[in-house]
């Protein structure tokens, strides 16, 4: 039996991901220090045999005694709430943290795989995004501590990488939804779909033309453990490349949860929110046999669903 470390196991991506190693078979090892992310996630993997929890900062240098043979780094703050909130832990986490999951691979012979963002890429001037192209970031905006920290985090990868000849896999995650999503994380499709619950106005930012694409979570997981067990280290885009404006979303919300809210538009967040994004998964459908399955209008179905019970 194979055992994984996942940094970030009680976030929405993070326990998403456990719970597709835990049915497969293998042993997890979730840590977390719940700076984002829900004691409720841990609580439901817990109900699974061959799963462990560590509460740790990744901040400080990790110890573990079993034999990990693959480590997913899942833990990083990601919503533009955050950003503003405690932007120095989220530069401190993914630059001194990742040096210590690094650190801490290198000592385990581990391979070592990165959830990196599209942030990456900026407010791109080059549309859709390919892997080749170097980003439009404004390095001191109110975005900066994610996305040139989860650029920080790239270099310093690859740098281990070259010098040390650490397995290493990067991927560079676009928009993702789904179950167990923070219902107050400040993300628009949690957003959208708690306000349309409750029928409350649905605040689109700006002038709501802005673009996103939404990768239905089961998806995402997929193309990560694709990804960690392919021969590829990346990075690779993983995302789902049917592009949206967030007027769109917010009559998609309206219309399949049946509510009677109303769209009203509020000033946009940050300066700097990219005007558009698409992913171009050419790279993943090549190199993983790696395309998401599930049509956002069904992704969206469930996540209402998911979110009404919850
Ligand atoms: N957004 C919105 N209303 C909200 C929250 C977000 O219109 O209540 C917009 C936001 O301005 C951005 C897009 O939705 O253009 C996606 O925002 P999110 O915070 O989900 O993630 P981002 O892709 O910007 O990191």
């Amino acid at each position: 039996m194979k055992t994984i470390a996942v940094a970030g196991a009680a976030g929405f991506i993070g326990s998403n991901l456990c719970e597709r190693l835990l049915k497969e078979g293998s042993a997890v090892i979730g840590i977390d220090n719940f700076a984002s992310s829900s004691r409720k996630n841990i609580d439901f993997l817990s109900e699974f045999g061959n799963f462990s929890f560590l509460e740790h900062n990744v901040q400080e240098p990790l110890e573990i005694k079993e034999n990990v043979s693959q480590l997913y780094n899942c833990a990083s703050p990601a919503s533009p709430v955050d950003f503003a909130k405690i932007p120095i832990e989220i530069l401190m986490t993914n630059s001194l943290g990742i040096k210590n999951l690094l650190d801490f691979c290198l000592e385990k012979k581990a391979r070592f795989l990165q959830t990196s963002t599209s942030e990456v890429y900026g407010d791109p001037l080059v549309h859709p995004q390919k892997e080749s192209y170097f980003g439009n970031v404004n390095p001191i905006g109110e975005r900066a501590c994610y996305d040139e920290s989860k650029r920080f985090a790239e270099a310093l990868i690859m740098s281990y990488r070259r010098k040390y000849n650490l397995e290493v896999r990067i991927a560079r995650i676009f928009n993702t939804y789904g179950p167990r999503m923070r219902k107050d994380d400040g993300r628009v499709v949690p957003t959208f779909i708690g306000q349309a619950l409750s029928n409350k106005p649905i605040t689109v930012f700006g002038k709501g033309k802005q673009t996103r694409s939404f990768c239905f979570v089961s998806d995402q997981v997929d193309g990560l453990v694709k990804l960690m067990n392919s021969g590829f280290a990346g990075p690779v885009n993983i995302g789902n490349p049917v592009e949206i404006t967030m007027i769109e979303l917010a009559e998609k919300i309206i219309s399949l949860s049946g509510s009677k809210s109303e769209i009203v538009f509020r000033p946009l967040l940050h300066s700097d929110d990219p005007r558009k994004r698409k992913p171009d998964i050419s790279l993943a459908k090549e190199k993983l046999g790696w395309a998401p399955e599930v049509p956002w209008q069904e992704g969206i179905k469930k996540t209402i669903a998911w979110f009404r019970e919850n």
